[in-house]
Formats: structure tokens, sequence, C-alpha cells
């Protein structure tokens, strides 16, 4: 069922010499191995890249429209061949992969549609014989480099944005779950896009972006995955005046008022807490309970999460599957320990499940001293500190801690509240009472140590064009 996975370069699916393996994480077992693109593969990429982005531009914002509506049906016409592949070799339970290549499609048509409205402007002018024009044309080819947590949400939303303005694109896909971004890349190919417009490499991640950033072909980059890497690769860029998106790490406060419906916050907050076993940028990590609800909401969100049955996700009674891959695990011991050397207690979890595959059981930590590590770093997997306090201001200023400020959600009846709370949170997206984030046509990106852009909305067009300014007399 595991297809042989290549890269794409200049038209053509390729193997190369080297090749890395690719397990599957429910089992540990090797399931395929991926190629190593090598410096000849990448230069034929950026050479098909340069070439690709003339002939693309030059296709018409209509036909390039009609094109992505095309790809977006057969992702959907092929979801129930890539939804197994997505779990296999990421772990997540079916039901979610499937729901992430939908929705993909939906990416797609969206940016198919708000492609066609990339409109200029006309100013005003000092003379009647001036005509002054501001124009917006694509930015050139891109070099996206997108991580594995989910193989096609996090290169559809780069991918559509940079086809629907013009723009061809090199992706570099993520090694631990090739298969299915291939197939997202297999998509656009077959419903039309120009085998030079857009390639598909993989290898070793560092090499590939530290020769890919540099080149004079590259106008602009796009990555989603950790803050130090996304430093390293934003300083690059700005090495080489390159425009760049960065869409990196979270640390996701949720608080809970005394006045919050409960059993909407408990449900809400554990079913995307076991999304993708917690390998989330959104996911809610740092829950901050209210008082006099703190020991009723504990309890009850350990009991739902504790009662959560994990295991492979090919099997339709699991509700999380593992994690992606053994660093992982070894990561999500380190914080637990750690937290529990600080003082805090264990109230569900902290612990592997099995020695086969990367099961990692859903964790809940109590009463956590910001000095432990997970209260500071992103833990990136299925655990969550719940913490108390007792009035909105101390909650805010916890909120606000860290260098991160991705997502935020708040659980209250109170609109006066629900005010100070939209212009207190540092952050770039708030969700309150509900989980609305990360739909194709709202805004999707962080502020401070999270990253720069957006990523969905008509905001996320903006990053694949340059303004033009044009004046003509008369
Ligand atoms: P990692 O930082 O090694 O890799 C994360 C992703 O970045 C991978 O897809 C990898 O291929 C890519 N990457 C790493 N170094 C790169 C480089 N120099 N150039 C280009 N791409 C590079 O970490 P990991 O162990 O795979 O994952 C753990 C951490 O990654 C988490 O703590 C989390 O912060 C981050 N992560 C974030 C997201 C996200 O959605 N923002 C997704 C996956 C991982």
């Amino acid at each position: 069922m595991y297809p042989e996975v290549r890269l794409h370069i200049a038209g053509n699916w390729r193997t190369t010499s080297e090749s890395m393996p690719i397990l599957n994480p429910a089992t540990g077992a090797e399931i395929g191995r991926h190629p190593v693109a090598t410096r000849q593969d990448l230069d034929e990429a950026l050479a098909a890249a340069e070439r690709g982005f003339k002939v693309w531009r030059a296709v018409s914002v209509v036909d390039r429209s009609k094109i992505l509506r095309k790809a977006a049906n057969l992702l959907r016409e092929r979801a129930d061949t890539i939804a197994p592949i997505m779990t296999l070799e990421q772990g997540k339970i079916l039901g979610e992969s499937r729901a992430e290549i939908m929705i993909g499609a939906d990416v797609i048509d969206w940016f198919a549609e708000e492609g066609r409205r990339v409109y200029g402007r006309t100013i005003p002018s000092r003379s009647d014989t001036i005509v002054q024009i501001s124009a917006r044309e694509p930015v050139g080819p891109v070099a996206c480099f997108t991580p594995w947590n989910f193989p096609i949400n996090q290169a559809v939303r780069k991918l559509a944005a940079a086809l629907c303005t013009g723009c061809s694109v090199i992706l570099k896909g993520p090694e631990d779950t090739p298969a299915s971004c291939g197939e997202l890349v297999r998509v656009f190919l077959d419903a039309g896009v120009p085998g030079d417009v857009l390639s598909y490499v993989l290898g070793v991640p560092s090499d590939i972006s530290e020769y890919l950033i540099p080149s004079p072909v590259i106008r602009k980059i796009s990555f989603t995955g950790s803050t130090p890497v996304g430093k390293k690769l934003a300083a690059l860029a700005g090495l080489h005046m390159k425009r760049a998106t960065m869409e990196l790490g979270g640390h996701a406060p949720a608080i809970i008022f005394n006045d919050a419906d409960i059993d909407s916050a408990v449900s809400i907050l554990m079913s995307n807490k076991i999304r993708c076993a917690g390998q989330v940028c959104v996911s809610p990590t740092r829950l901050l309970v209210q008082d006099s609800v703190f020991d009723e909401f504990a309890g009850r969100f350990s009991k739902a999460i504790g009662d959560v049955k994990v295991g492979n996700g090919m099997e339709p009674d699991t509700k999380m599957g593992p994690l992606v891959a053994a660093r992982r695990i070894s990561a999500m011991e380190e914080f637990v320990e750690n937290a529990k050397e600080n003082g805090a207690e264990v109230m569900t979890g902290g612990r592997r499940i099995g020695n086969q595959g990367f099961f990692y059981a859903p964790t809940v930590l109590a009463n956590v001293p910001t000095s432990a590590k997970i209260m500071n770093e992103e833990p990136f997997g299925p655990l969550v500190a719940i913490n108390r306090f007792s009035d909105e201001d101390e909650a805010v200023s916890e909120a606000n801690r860290l260098p991160y400020g991705l997502a935020a959600y708040a659980y209250t009846r109170s609109l006066d509240r629900i005010n100070r709370l939209s212009a207190g949170i540092e952050t770039g997206m708030l969700s309150i009472n509900h989980h609305g984030l990360a739909l194709p046509e709202v805004p999707f990106g962080g502020i401070k140590d999270s990253g720069y852009g957006s990523e969905g909305g008509s905001e996320a067009l903006e990053a694949y064009l340059n303004i033009k300014f044009l004046t003509l007399k008369m």
C-alpha cells in the first residue's frame, strides 16, 4: 500500500543513489525509503523553477484558477487512497488523515478563487496628464520547507498561495512523512501545473535549505517548523535579502474562567489536545484555570484524556496514534521528568506505552512551577500543564510571559472580559469558547518568536506578491 517515494524535478519523478529509511511510527518498522537530493538535483530544480516561473506567470489568472480547481477535485477523489498512506507514515488516526486531505482540497479551492482577486490601485495624481498605478505581480520562484505533522496541510497552504499568484515552487517536503506530501504534488501536476513549475525534493534538511535560500533564483522562502530552525533560516534569508514567511512554534495558553461552560471547555480542549498526538503548533499546552473551578476542571479533563484509546491509527476504535518518531518519545520523557523534579503532580499518563512503536500516554501535569522546562519550551506532544490563577490580570500575564505568540484560547461567558482579553493577549490568533482556527479563509500565523506572515485568508497572498508602482505621462 505504501508507494515508492520519488523526487520530482523538471517534469520527472526520480530516485537518487542515496536514500534514507521511512518508519511506521505505530510499529517502528521500515516501510520505505526516500531519495536524498544531490547538489545536481537541486541545481536542476533551481533551473526548472526559473524556467517555470516565466511560463506560469504568463498563464492567465483564470486558467491558473481552473487548474487549481481541478487539483482540488483530484485531491478529494484520491482521499481514500492517500489517507492510509498518511496514517502509515505519520501515525495519526485514519479519520484525521482523511479530514486533513479534505480540508486541503478546500484550501486549494479557496486560493483558486482568491488568486483571481489580486487587484491593484489607481492613485489620484497631481496632474491630469499623469496616471499612477500600484500593481501587484508574483514574487518569483519560492522555496518552501514543510514539516511532518500535517504532511498535506502544511504544504498545501504554501503551494496553493504561491501557484495561484503565478509563482513557481521548489518544495522540500518532510522526510518523516514524504509519501503523502508527494501525492499532493502529484495532484497539482496531474491537474495541469507544468512540470518545471513545481519541484519536490527531500534529503538532509539543512543541506537543502542552506543551498536553496542563497540561490539568486529563489526570491522568497516559506518555512513551517521549530522556532530555533526558523530563526536560522530567517537569518539566512535576511543575509540574502529574500522575503520570508515563518510559521514557527507555539505554547498556547487556554484560560478557563470560573464562569466558563466547563463541559464544553473539557470536551473541546481534550479533543484538540489529542489531535495528531498533540504534535500541533496550536495545540493547547498551558491550561490556566481559575481557583474556584480548578479541581472540577482538572479532574474532569484528566479523566477524559486518560480514557482516550491510544493505538495504531489504522484501527477504527483508536482515538490517538503514536508520536512521529523515537526522538519525540525521548523529548516527552525529558519534559515529564523535569516537571516532576520541579515538583509537578502527574494527574494522568507520564509514561511511554509499550516498546513497539512510538506511543506516549496523554499526560496531565498539575501545579507546575514556571521554572519547569514544559512551562517554557514547546512540548509538541500529548502533554499539558494545568495551573491555577486567581484573577484575570494574573492569567493574562502568564499567557504573555513566553516569547511565543501563536494561538491562545479562553473560556468565559463575560463579554467585558472577552473585550479585555482580545486586546490584552499577545497572540497571532485568539479563539474564545470554541476552537475555530486554520480555516482556508481566515488568517493563520503568529507574532513574537512564533514567526511572521499569514498562511490563510486574503492576507496569505501578500507574501507571494511584489508591489510595482507605474507612473505614466499621457
Ligand atoms: P526539527 O526542528 O529537527 O524538524 C522540524 C521540521 O523542520 C522537519 O520537517 C525538518 O525537516 C525541518 N527542518 C529542520 N531543520 C531544517 C533546516 N535546517 N532547514 C530546513 N528544514 C529544516 O525537529 P523535530 O524533532 O522534527 O520536531 C520537533 C520540533 O519541531 C517541535 O518541537 C516543534 O517545535 C517543531 N515542529 C513544528 C511544526 C509546526 O507546525 N510549527 C511542525 C513540526 C515540528
